[in-house]
C-alpha cells in the first residue's frame, strides 16, 4: 500500500507519541520531556527522550529518532507503509482504497496474519468439542476464563485446518509460510498441529504469530512449536508478554519461566508479571524485548540440571544488558505450575521475595560442585568461576559488598580476592564495551540555540525574519538552515517532520537532538538574542578572513580585482547591521 500525505498526516495526528511509546517502554517525566531506557540499544542510564510538544523521539545514545511511524517501524520491524497501516488500525482510521504496490513481501504479511487469525479461531472453537482436551485442562486446573484469556485451543486429528483454510481461498504455500502445514515425502501436505492443545503466541499488539502445541497423552514430542516464519521469530518473542506487560511495568520486575503452563497457572492465581522463554535457551533479542519494560528479573526455571544450566546461561545475557537478576529455586521436583497448584500463590510470592541474587545462586552451584570447597584447590576453582560474574556488576558498592560476602563464605582474605579480580580485568581489557560514538559532530551552542528556536512557535516567525541563510555559511548547520529557508520560500510548514526528507542522516540526527533537547524549555529570549549576535560576529569574522585572503592574493598576483571591493562593502554592511 502507498498512502498519500493527507492520510499519513491524519494518522500521525491521531496518535500521541508519548502514549504510543509508553506502551512499549517505561517513560519517566523529565522536565517537559519523557525519558526512558532506549529500546533500540543496550544501556543502563536513560538517554532516550520523547517530546510530547514536538511529537518526536530521540535517543542520545544510539542516535535513532523520528516520529510515531519511525518508532513503530523500527520497533516492530515494519516497513513505512506497514507502520502507517498498523497505527491507522490502532486508532480505527479506515484504510483508503488503493492500488497495490509491487512489494510482494509486505503484501503477503497481511494475508499471513489473516491465516493465523483464522487458525486461532479454528483451534479455539475446536476445543469446545474436544472432550479429552477439556478434561486434560481441567485436570491441570486451568479454568475457562484463563483459557479464553490465553486463547488456548485444540488442534484436532486429520488435516481439518488445511481444508478450512483452502475453503477460504488460501494457498498451500501461504499455509506453509505460516508453519501450519507440513509436506510429506511424497509431496502430500497435512496439518502440523494434530491432537494437541494449542497455545497461540502473540505479538505485543495481540496478533497471533505462532503456536505451541502440547500433545494429549504420550505422543512425542510432548511440545511442538511453530517454525520461524515471516511473522514469527522465536528469538524476539516472549510468551505471555502481550498479557503481562502492564503488570511487569507496574511491579517493575518480571518472572521468567520456561513453559506455557508455568506462565499460565501463576497468572491464573494472580501472579501476572510472568513471561516464558519459549524453550530453554533464552536469546539476546528476548532479553532486549523484556528490557523495554523492566530491568529487574527473577529467573524461575525448573530445578533439574537442564533448568539450572539454562538459568546460568540466562544470567549472562541479562547482566550484559544491565539487568538485576535474582534466581528463584523451587523445592526439588517443582516447577512454577505444580508449585502454585500445590501450595498456592501466597507461598510462591513468599519464595519470590526470598529469591537469591544471582551471585549467591552461582556461588552455591559452584560450591556444590566441589568435593571439598574449602580446600585450597576447591577455593581456587570457586573463585575462578565466580570472578567473571563479579566483574560484571557495574555498581562498585554492590560489587565490594559481594566481594566481602564471598570472601567470608570461602574463608578467604578479601584483599586476595580483589587481587585476583585485578588480574582478571587485565586479562580481558575493555570487558565493558563503551557505546559506539554517535555519528554527528555538534554545531556551536549559538547555532543550536537558533535552530531550536526556529521550531518553537512563538519564536519562529521573528527569527526567520531576522536571519538570512548566509548567516550559517560554512557552519555545521548550514545544510539544515538551507532546507528551512527552502520550505519557507515554498510557504510550507516548517517542522522536524517536514524537513526529514530534505536532510541527510547526520543533519537529521543533529536536528532531532537539538529540537528534543530544547523541548526541555530552557530557551529564552536572551539566549536567542545572544546567539544571534554571536553568529553575526562569526559571520563578520568569516568575511574578514576572506578579505585578508583576497588581499594576499592581490599582492601576490599584483592585480586589483572587484572581489576585494565587494568583500569590503559586505563587511561594512554586516558591521552596521550588527551594531543596529
Ligand atoms: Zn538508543
Amino acid at each position: 500500500m502507498k498512502f498519500d500525505d493527507h492520510f499519513i498526516s491524519r494518522v500521525r495526528s491521531s496518535v500521541d507519541i508519548v502514549e504510543l511509546i509508553g506502551n512499549y517502554v517505561k517513560l519517566k517525566k523529565s522536565g517537559q520531556n519523557y525519558m526512558a531506557l532506549c529500546p533500540f540499544h543496550n544501556e543502563k542510564t536513560p538517554s532516550f527522550s520523547v517530546s510530547g510538544s514536538k511529537q518526536i523521539f530521540k535517543c542520545f545514545g544510539c542516535g535513532v529518532g523520528g516520529d510515531v511511524f519511525q518508532f513503530i517501524s523500527q520497533l516492530e520491524r515494519l516497513s513505512f507503509p506497514e507502520s502507517v497501516e498498523h497505527l491507522a488500525e490502532r486508532c480505527g482510521i479506515p484504510m483508503p482504497a488503493q492500488e497495490k504496490t509491487d512489494n510482494r513481501e509486505s503484501d503477503r504479511r497481511p494475508r499471513l496474519f489473516q491465516i493465523m487469525k483464522l487458525a486461532d479461531e479454528f483451534f479455539r472453537e475446536a476445543l469446545s468439542d474436544a472432550g479429552a482436551a477439556r478434561t486434560y485442562l481441567k485436570d491441570r486446573e486451568i479454568g475457562d476464563e484463563i483459557i479464553r484469556q490465553f486463547g488456548l485451543g485444540y488442534a484436532p486429528a486429520g488435516s481439518r485446518l488445511r481444508s478450512k483454510l483452502m475453503g477460504q481461498g488460501f494457498s498451500l504455500d501461504e499455509m506453509a509460510a505460516c508453519g501450519l502445514i507440513k509436506r510429506g515425502e511424497s509431496g502430500d501436505t497435512y496439518d502440523k498441529f494434530r491432537n494437541r492443545i494449542t497455545f497461540p503466541i502473540q505479538d505485543l499488539s495481540g496478533r497471533t504469530i505462532a503456536f505451541g502445541g502440547r500433545s494429549l497423552g504420550d505422543a512425542q514430542p510432548k511440545y511442538l512449536n511453530s517454525p520461524e516464519t515471516p511473522l514469527y521469530s522465536k528469538s524476539n518473542s516472549l510468551y505471555g508478554l502481550n498479557l503481562s506487560q502492564s503488570d511487569i511495568r507496574r511491579k517493575d520486575f518480571a518472572i521468567l519461566v520456561e513453559g506455557y503452563f508455568d506462565c499460565i497457572v501463576p497468572f491464573q492465581s494472580g501472579v501476572r508479571n510472568m513471561v516464558a522463554s519459549l524453550g530453554t535457551s533464552l536469546t539476546h533479542g528476548q532479553v532486549q524485548l523484556l528490557g523495554r519494560y523492566t530491568r529487574n528479573v527473577v529467573v524461575n526455571f525448573d530445578p533439574d540440571s537442564a533448568g539450572v544450566a539454562a538459568a546460568t546461561r540466562s544470567i549472562d545475557l541479562f547482566l550484559v544488558q544491565g539487568f538485576h537478576v535474582n534466581v528463584l529455586q523451587l523445592p526439588s521436583g517443582e516447577d512454577p505450575d505444580s508449585f502454585i497448584l500445590r501450595h498456592g500463590a501466597e507461598k510462591y510470592n513468599e519464595l519470590l521475595v526470598k529469591s537469591s541474587p544471582y551471585l549467591d545462586f552461582l556461588l552455591s552451584l559452584s560450591l556444590a560442585a566441589q568435593k571439598d570447597p574449602l580446600s585450597p584447590k576447591g577455593k581456587q576453582q570457586v573463585v575462578a568461576e565466580i570472578i567473571p560474574y563479579l566483574m560484571k556488576i557495574p555498581n562498585r558498592i554492590e560489587r565490594s559488598e559481594y566481594v566481602s560476602r564471598i570472601a567470608e563464605k570461602l574463608r578467604l582474605n578479601e584483599e586476595l580476592l580483589i587481587l585476583e579480580m585485578r588480574k582478571h580485568s587485565r586479562q580481558i581489557p575493555g570487558h565493558e564495551k563503551p557505546l559506539a560514538p554517535s555519528i554527528q559532530t555538534e554545531g556551536t551552542i549559538s547555532e543550536n540555540t537558533v535552530l531550536a528556536a526556529v521550531f518553537e512557535e512563538r519564536y519562529q516567525e521573528r527569527i526567520l525574519l531576522q536571519v538570512l541563510p548566509e548567516l550559517f555559511e560554512g557552519l555545521r548547520t548550514e545544510g539544515i538552515f538551507k532546507a528551512i529557508f527552502k520550505l519557507r520560500n515554498q510557504k510550507r510548514e516548517i517542522s522536524v517532520l517536514s524537513l526529514r526528507e530534505a536532510l541527510g542522516p547526520s543533519d537529521l540526527d543533529l536536528l532531532e537532538r537539538v529540537t528534543v533537547e530544547s523541548s526541555e524549555g530552557h530557551l529564552t529570549e536572551e539566549a536567542i538574542d545572544g546567539s544571534l549576535s554571536a553568529l553575526r560576529r562569526m559571520q563578520i569574522n568569516r568575511v574578514s578572513q576572506e578579505i585578508q585572503e583576497a588581499i594576499i592574493r592581490e599582492e601576490r598576483e599584483g592585480e586589483v580585482s572587484d572581489q576585494l571591493d565587494e568583500l569590503l562593502r559586505k563587511k561594512e554592511a554586516l558591521r552596521r547591521q550588527h551594531i543596529a
